[in-house]
C-alpha cells in the first residue's frame, strides 16, 4: 500500500489539530493541547486504489523556520489552514508557501488552502473573495471549512490526495 505523507501547517490555534482529528478520527475536539505535535493516519480510497495518509499535525513551529523546513523536506501534501476569524493567520501563509516551494519547487508541491473557523460567521475577518484570490493566485484548491461541524473536511483531504498522486 502506497503511504503518502501530509502535513498540516499554519498559525497558532487555526485549528490544525482539530481538523487533523476530525478528518483522522471523526470527531470534534474542542480543547487540544496546544504543545502536542504527532501523527494520525488514515484509509482513503481513491479510484479502487487504498492508500494510507499520514497526516502530521505541527505545532509551536511559527517561530522556528528550519523546523519547518523538515518538516517540508519529508512531507509530499500540505494543508495551509488559516482562520477566517484572524487576519494575521492568513498572511502568514505567505511565507510558510513561499518556503514550500522554495524547498519543492513550483510543479511538486502539492497544496491546498483552508479557511477554518467557517461556522464563525459573525468573527469573519477574512473574506471568501480573499481566499479565493489569494488561492487563486498560488493555483491552489481552497476551500472554507469547519472542523466542528465537519465541513469540507473530507473533501479537502480527497482534493489533496488527487493532488499529490498526480504531482
Ligand atoms: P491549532 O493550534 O492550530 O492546532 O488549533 P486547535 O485545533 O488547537 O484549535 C484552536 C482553537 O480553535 C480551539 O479552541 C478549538 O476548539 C477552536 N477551533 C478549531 N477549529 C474550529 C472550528 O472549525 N470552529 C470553531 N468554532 N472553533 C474551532
Ligand atoms: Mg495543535
Amino acid at each position: 500500500m502506497t503511504t503518502l505523507k501530509i502535513t498540516a501547517l499554519g498559525a497558532g490555534a487555526v485549528g490544525k489539530s482539530a481538523i487533523t482529528v476530525r478528518f483522522c478520527n471523526g470527531i470534534w475536539v474542542e480543547r487540544y493541547d496546544p504543545t502536542i505535535e504527532d501523527s494520525y493516519r488514515k484509509m482513503m480510497e481513491l479510484d479502487g486504489t487504498q492508500y494510507l495518509l499520514e497526516v502530521l499535525d505541527t505545532a509551536g513551529t511559527e517561530h522556528f523556520t528550519a523546523m519547518r523546513d523538515l518538516y517540508i523536506k519529508n512531507g509530499q501534501g500540505f494543508v495551509l489552514i488559516y482562520s477566517i476569524t484572524s487576519e494575521g493567520s492568513f498572511h502568514d501563509l505567505e511565507e510558510i508557501r513561499r518556503q514550500i516551494v522554495d524547498i519543492k519547487g513550483e510543479e511538486k508541491a502539492a497544496m491546498i488552502m483552508l479557511g477554518n473557523k467557517c461556522d464563525l460567521e459573525g468573527q469573519r475577518v477574512i473574506s471568501q473573495a480573499q481566499g479565493k484570490e489569494t488561492s487563486s493566485k498560488w493555483k491552489c484548491p481552497w476551500f472554507e471549512t469547519s472542523a466542528k461541524n465537519n465541513t469540507n473536511i473530507d473533501d479537502a483531504f480527497t482534493t489533496l490526495t488527487r493532488r499529490i498522486i498526480s504531482a
